[in-house]
């Protein structure tokens, strides 16, 4: 199962697409344009995103080099015009495949399968266990009992935080320090929001289980057991 980002602004296309790489077992974020994009890799690493050529904002070459100067990534062009010009454009780009509209699900969801299966080592670094945690710390990505996570930025940053010291209290202020350093509007209650999310997502995989430990007045801690 990969996490993919699909940037199409036709409905109906995108439509037909989410489902189809739903049923292949991917999970796959759809955004209309560029902007919306741009937000997207803000929180979540994808594996592979596959760009509409002609957005209403910015062209899918343009917004190709954008989301690559942040992080190495695979990508598979989706294109109204077939025109030779714009194949060799792509591929001067670096796209790692090109598609043609009108495109079938069956061929889409094949070639998806090929580039991933031919890129893993640039989308993701080594993991790190830690009891039932898998941490790559360069692809920012945590795995539960061999369940990847879906986390935002800031879920990702305090989980990340606690599983390099396990067991260790951490105390609000100092998790603010780590994971929210950067961030203007941040309260008193941000910790405690976003442990209780991490929690609800741990128990989503393992029901039952709460390895994040709250210690009354003073802050977690992370059991592996
Ligand atoms: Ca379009």
């Amino acid at each position: 199962m990969a996490s993919l980002l699909l940037v199409e602004d036709e409905i109906a296309i995108a439509e037909t697409v989410v489902y189809a790489l739903q049923a292949d077992g991917h999970t796959v974020r759809h955004c209309l344009d560029g902007q919306q994009a741009r937000a997207a890799v803000v929180d979540t690493a994808f594996d592979l995103a596959i760009l509409d050529v002609g957005l209403p904002d910015i062209s899918g070459f343009a917004l190709c080099g954008e989301l690559r100067r942040r992080a190495p990534l695979p990508v598979i062009f989706l294109t109204a015009q077939a025109a030779e010009s714009e194949r060799v454009l792509g591929f001067d780009l670096g796209a790692d495949d090109y598609i043609a509209k009108p495109f079938s699900l069956r061929e889409l969801v094949a070639r998806v399968r090929v580039v991933l299966r031919r890129a893993p080592d640039t989308v993701s670094g080594e993991a790190t266990r830690s009891g039932a945690f898998e941490h790559d710390a360069e692809g920012r990505r945590i795995r539960y009992h061999g369940h990847a996570l879906d986390l935002t930025r800031y879920e990702y940053g305090l989980l990340a935080a606690l599983l390099a010291r396990p067991g260790a209290v951490l105390s609000r202020m100092q998790l603010m320090e780590r994971v929210w350093g950067d961030a203007l509007d941040s309260g008193d209650r941000t910790v405690d929001t976003h442990v209780k999310t991490v929690r609800g997502k741990l128990r989503a995989v393992a029901p039952g289980s709460d390895p994040l430990r709250t210690h009354r007045g003073i802050g977690y801690s992370l059991d592996l057991d």
